[in-house]
């Protein structure tokens, strides 16, 4: 076996499962998002757009819950001269070319939901006193889990959801402006709609997590925030050299 079949098999068996430990309550991992391509990219950048830091709050074969706590360092990306990304006019938004910037969580903390398999993943929202504000539905692709924490990529279109089962999209002018600029082929496109249909159709039928009642729950207070590691770019085939 040759070292590099032997680095795509250590990588493909932790894509599969291979690292099936489950993670406790209170641990660390980081929730890492893929870019998709498009300029300014150097060589052998493995393209993570976004790494957030987070705490382990239930990890079951069923269900991945996460506490992304107000404060944290993250990574988010910017356009290469450092301004927020909001600032470009959408036509182009994704074609102006983008760095990744660390920066602090601003606002209330996060609770993020994640079935493993599912193509998208939930996020509750509180405001500063813990008032309940709404579910976010994140299309995004099924997470691949690996030692340290899990990736996906994000699929742009999004749903609310309120607590008297309202619900709207969310960023439909951002989903075509990414297909118009080619970062979503056709098949890719018609498969992500389908996902916020499946998704649609969970929030009609008031399906898990909605009916769950994750949103009485809180953060242990004695969690630290966790660090964001200087190594966050790392891929799961490296972790194991
Ligand atoms: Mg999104």
């Amino acid at each position: 076996m040759t070292g590099t079949e032997q680095t795509e098999q250590t990588e493909g068996s932790e894509r599969a499962g291979g690292t099936a430990r489950r993670w406790r309550a209170g641990e660390h991992i980081l929730w890492r998002y893929r870019d998709h391509g498009g300029p300014g990219r150097p060589p052998g950048d493995p393209g993570f757009a976004i790494c957030r830091p987070v705490t382990v709050v239930r990890d079951t074969p069923e269900l991945l819950a996460v506490w992304l706590a107000p404060g944290t360092e993250c990574v988010r990306p910017a356009l290469a001269d450092g301004s927020p990304l909001h600032e470009q006019p959408l036509a182009t938004r994704y074609t102006a070319p983008r760095t990744a910037v660390r920066d602090q969580w601003h606002g209330a903390g996060v609770l993020k939901l994640a079935r493993p398999g599912e193509p998208w993943s939930v996020w509750l929202f509180w405001d500063e006193d813990w008032e309940f504000r709404s579910w976010y539905v994140n299309l995004e692709q099924p997470h691949t889990r690996w030692s340290a924490g899990i990736d996906s990529q994000d699929h742009f279109l999004d749903i609310s959801v309120f607590p008297d089962r309202s619900w709207l999209w969310r960023d439909e002018d951002e989903f075509a402006e990414a297909r118009r600029a080619g970062l979503i082929g056709a098949a890719e496109a018609t498969r992500i709609r389908q996902a916020g249909r499946a998704a649609v159709t969970a929030i009609r039928a008031w399906d898990a997590p909605f009916r769950d009642g994750w949103e009485h729950w809180r953060p242990d207070p004695a969690w630290p925030v966790p660090a964001l590691p200087v190594d966050w770019r790392r891929t799961p085939a490296r972790t194991r050299l």
